[in-house]
């Protein structure tokens, strides 16, 4: 597990780059306040950030929007990631509340395979994921194209012409590329769809759903 950013770690990222920024700063001549208050700055964007990206969402909230009913019972996901080849089948939420260690595991499986980068996901995505995935009754796991994607990850596919989004809810670990074997794309796509959760996003000839907890709109790739 080295090498991989774990929850709780962004801070301590930032804390290093914060005191590299405040030495070639001080190299420079810079005045002490004036470096202070660029790093407040720099905190601030963070926070805003994770906050948006939802990173930051407290475990204790309901899935799935504020007037969610309380899900009774459990929730699982049963996922095949294809780009690593690993099967994760966990319960995320039980009593209430998601589970830390099993959205752990998610994070980990969902990582960026390409630079070994593990964000913490939203939440919410995990819900919407297991919604579609029963919404199409799927009998086998759901196979993940892609989950995190870090911006050095993300620029490159854009800049190879993959028709990623430069701005992707990829890199806010909010969204996820998925099939279900036995079940066809159109299925799917009208299954995310119908749950008016975020956006959804439609490539045929790719093979794949994209889902995001962000704002609803939808859209068809190739
Ligand atoms: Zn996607």
């Amino acid at each position: 597990m080295e090498n991989l950013i774990q929850p709780g770690e962004a801070q301590l990222c930032l804390d290093r780059r914060q005191f590299l920024k405040m030495g070639s700063a001080l190299t420079a001549g810079l005045g002490l306040s004036m470096v202070a208050g660029n790093l407040g700055n720099i905190r601030g964007r963070m926070w805003e950030r994770l906050s948006k990206s939802g990173v930051l969402t407290s475990p204790a909230i309901l899935p799935l929007g504020h007037d969610a009913p309380p899900v009774a019972g459990a929730l699982a996901l049963n996922l095949y990631n294809i780009h690593t080849g690993e099967y994760l089948k966990t319960t995320y939420w039980e009593d209430g509340k998601f589970i830390p260690e099993a959205l752990d595991h998610l994070n980990h499986f969902l990582r960026d395979y390409r630079t070994n980068q593990v964000l913490p996901m939203d939440p919410q995505l995990m819900t919407l994921v297991h919604k579609v995935g029963q919404a199409v009754d799927a009998r086998q796991p759901v196979h993940v194209i892609s989950g995190y994607r870090s911006p050095k990850t993300n620029a490159m596919l854009a800049a190879e012409g993959h028709g990623v989004a430069t701005k992707s809810m990829h890199i806010l670990g909010r969204a996820m590329d998925i099939f279900v074997p036995g079940r066809s794309l159109r299925e799917l796509h009208e299954a995310a769809l119908k749950q008016h959760a975020g956006g959804v996003g439609y490539y045929p000839k790719s093979n794949f759903v994209h889902v995001d907890t962000g704002r609803v709109r939808h859209w068809n790739g190739v």
